[in-house]
């Protein structure tokens, strides 16, 4: 009985340093997916070019109707209120635009597509941001339109994702949250450090990547 209990005891203290063990790993696991969490972060996809030397970059907007076109307008003025040292024009000329930003009326799986064409050097050349009026069968309400312009824009400016739900540039649509931060904000500075920041006359492509907030 006496080897039974002798035993026993080295069989819970054996169990006791296990589960200590667990307990002071899940422990530094947890702290480090905290931090990691923590650390909310813009990715940054591209830098403009020479088109953005002069400070200015044209848009113009196609296949919307006058109520749309205003939501999108709208979106642009407010990027162009929150960056300093970017000016955003509408253009009608058959020169080259910058932004070009058209109206699908397909009825497709896409609300928004923003696509960017890069010249030899890797920078923004121009830039093509396809909207919809209806997409998913249904027609899009105003807010979720001029959203979706902001989010966009904010990727026709060098900006790719964020890994936080509270962002305009969260790939999770349904947020819809709809502000620019000063975590856009600055993700666009850096991304076109060249001139927002250095005010360089050549341009120089970002070399950060992510920008943390
Ligand atoms: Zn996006």
């Amino acid at each position: 009985m006496k080897k039974f209990i002798k035993y026993l005891s080295f069989l819970l203290a054996f169990l006791l340093i296990i589960i200590l063990i667990q307990f002071n790993f899940d422990y530094i696991y947890s702290t480090i997916k905290k931090t990691d969490y923590l650390k909310r972060q813009i990715d940054i996809c591209c830098t403009w070019g020479n088109q953005l030397a002069d400070g200015i970059l044209t848009y113009e907007i196609n296949n919307a109707k006058p109520e749309t076109k205003k939501l999108v307008i709208s979106a642009i003025n407010y990027w162009k209120e929150n960056i300093q040292g970017i000016d955003f024009k509408e253009t009608n000329s058959k020169q080259q635009v910058d932004i070009k930003i058209s109206f699908r009326n397909d009825n497709g799986k896409v609300a928004g597509q923003t696509m960017t064409n890069f010249d030899s050097d890797g920078f923004i050349f121009n830039v093509k941001i396809s909207l919809a009026e209806k997409a998913f069968g249904k027609q899009l309400n105003k807010n979720v339109i001029e959203y979706i312009a902001k989010h966009e824009f904010g990727h026709a400016l060098g900006l790719g994702h964020a890994n936080f739900n509270e962002s305009l540039m969260s790939s999770l649509v349904y947020h819809s949250f709809n502000e620019i931060s000063d975590c856009e904000r600055e993700s666009v500075m850096e991304a076109n450090k060249w001139k927002l920041i250095d005010n360089d006359s050549s341009p120089k492509i970002s070399k950060i990547k992510k920008s943390f907030c």
